[in-house]
């Protein structure tokens, strides 16, 4: 009597353990390996999982193929990338103690050349509130401090209106990031503009005051990616 029932009660037990089993199994997929090996005590080539597919086939290819396609140059500046016409973000930057960006500028009077720099945050700051104040007004065109930038005094000879950003003959040596905070783009030609929004995926079409537009918020999109304030108007599209 004691032996059937206690059976009665083994079985009723296992079976409890069955269902508790099967009702936890979704939420103990981490632990089933470790358990298996431990009870089997199998060689260690064998009780290993199967790879997971963190790695895909594809991605070497792909990344091969992207390198290919994207003709990487030597970064011409510190704030620049492997990309041509490429800057690094805000918070790259940032992150690497990149705070001051320095840049060439010469003068039309005494035709010195010398170097410029700009506090990162402070300039791109004033960039940023243009787009903020005016961006649905501009309808995709330069604002005309854009268009016509003023050349700056002289600190050499100290003349007036003397002053504009040397800008490299070849077009991967230019220095965006300089020309975006010193709102100097302007003076780049619209074959310069056209060349950077090629590279940043813009559309280059259009007359000079829409590809500089673009090529204002093109740079401020690689500055900061996520910012929806320096995606394309939708209505402008
Ligand atoms: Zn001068």
């Amino acid at each position: 009597m004691d032996n059937e029932s206690g059976r009665g009660n083994q079985s009723d037990w296992e079976d409890d353990q069955t269902n508790q089993a099967l009702t936890n199994d979704p939420q103990n997929d981490g632990e089933q390996a470790g358990d298996d090996d431990d009870d089997a005590r199998l060689p260690l080539s064998l009780s290993l999982a199967p790879p997971s597919p963190v790695v895909t086939p594809m991605m070497p290819h792909d990344f091969m193929v992207y390198l290919a396609s994207s003709s990487s140059i030597p970064p011409p500046f510190p704030w620049a990338t492997n990309k041509r016409g490429t800057i690094q973000s805000l918070e790259n930057l940032e992150s690497k103690q990149i705070t001051t960006i320095t840049g060439e500028v010469q003068c039309r009077h005494c035709e010195k050349v010398y170097q410029v720099s700009y506090n990162l945050r402070e300039r791109f700051s004033e960039v940023e509130n243009v787009f903020v104040t005016r961006k649905k007004g501009l309808r995709e065109r330069a604002h005309p401090v854009w268009t016509n930038p003023e050349p700056v005094r002289c600190e050499l000879c100290g003349r007036d209106k003397a002053v504009k950003p040397v800008i490299a003959d070849r077009k991967r040596q230019i220095n965006w990031l300089f020309l975006l905070l010193g709102q100097t783009l302007g003076y780049c030609t619209l074959e310069q503009l056209r060349d950077f929004c090629k590279h940043s995926k813009s559309p280059r079409t259009g007359a000079k005051d829409r590809v500089l537009y673009l090529t204002y918020l093109g740079l401020c999109k690689m500055l900061e990616p996520n910012r929806e304030l320096f995606n394309r108007d939708s209505s402008c599209l």
